[in-house]
């Protein structure tokens, strides 16, 4: 079966869970104490796809976000990014607009993005509706998802969505 290498970026505001969703999709474990410096800057997972085995090399941040602009070499090569906020923090979808604005611009043009909702394990202080977030990753035709990295709901799923948006290489 042929391996390919994929290069994956996460971005976000600080704090919205990138590090906590690569920890659980890599390694399956949930760390509450995180560091955002030392986090998750660069993990492989390989998975099947169809014919074929994604290698996805998954680079996180490290907390550059917080300079709110990220290095082009961040997205250069990605084939995919992972956007996230968090469903209990309004702020963290209004500036997700923004990091999608900053991929559509310095970002490849065929680059496969995909709207994480993460903490659904927070619903009761929920303050983005599901609904809007949909409808808006919709309109700029991303996959969307919730997710809760600490209760490890759909973070597999998350990344099986992007392997099958990733056309084969036949
Ligand atoms: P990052 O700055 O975006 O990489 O965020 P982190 O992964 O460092 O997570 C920020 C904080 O949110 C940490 O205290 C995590 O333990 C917490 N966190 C991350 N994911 C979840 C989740 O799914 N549910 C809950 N309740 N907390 C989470």
């Amino acid at each position: 079966m042929a391996i390919r290498e994929l290069k994956i970026c996460l971005l976000g505001d600080t704090g919205v869970g990138k590090s906590s969703i690569v920890c659980r999709f890599v390694q399956d474990q949930f760390d509450h104490n995180i560091s955002p410096t030392i986090g998750a800057s660069f993990l492989t997972k390989t998975v099947p796809c169809g014919n074929e085995l994604h290698k996805f090399l998954i680079w996180d941040t490290a907390g550059q976000e917080r300079f709110h602009s990220l290095a082009p070499m961040y997205y250069r090569g990605s084939a995919a990014a992972v956007v996230v906020y968090d469903i209990t923090k309004l702020d963290s979808f209004q500036t997700l607009k923004k990091w999608v604005k900053e991929l559509k611009e310095y970002g490849p043009e065929d680059i496969v993005v995909a709207i994480a909702g993460n903490k659904t394990d927070l619903g009761d202080i929920r303050e983005v509706p599901m609904k809007e977030a949909k409808e808006f990753a919709e309109s700029i035709a991303a996959i969307f998802i919730e997710t809760s990295a600490k209760s490890a709901i759909n973070v597999e799923e998350l990344f099986k969505k992007i392997s099958r948006q990733i056309p084969p290489l036949d």
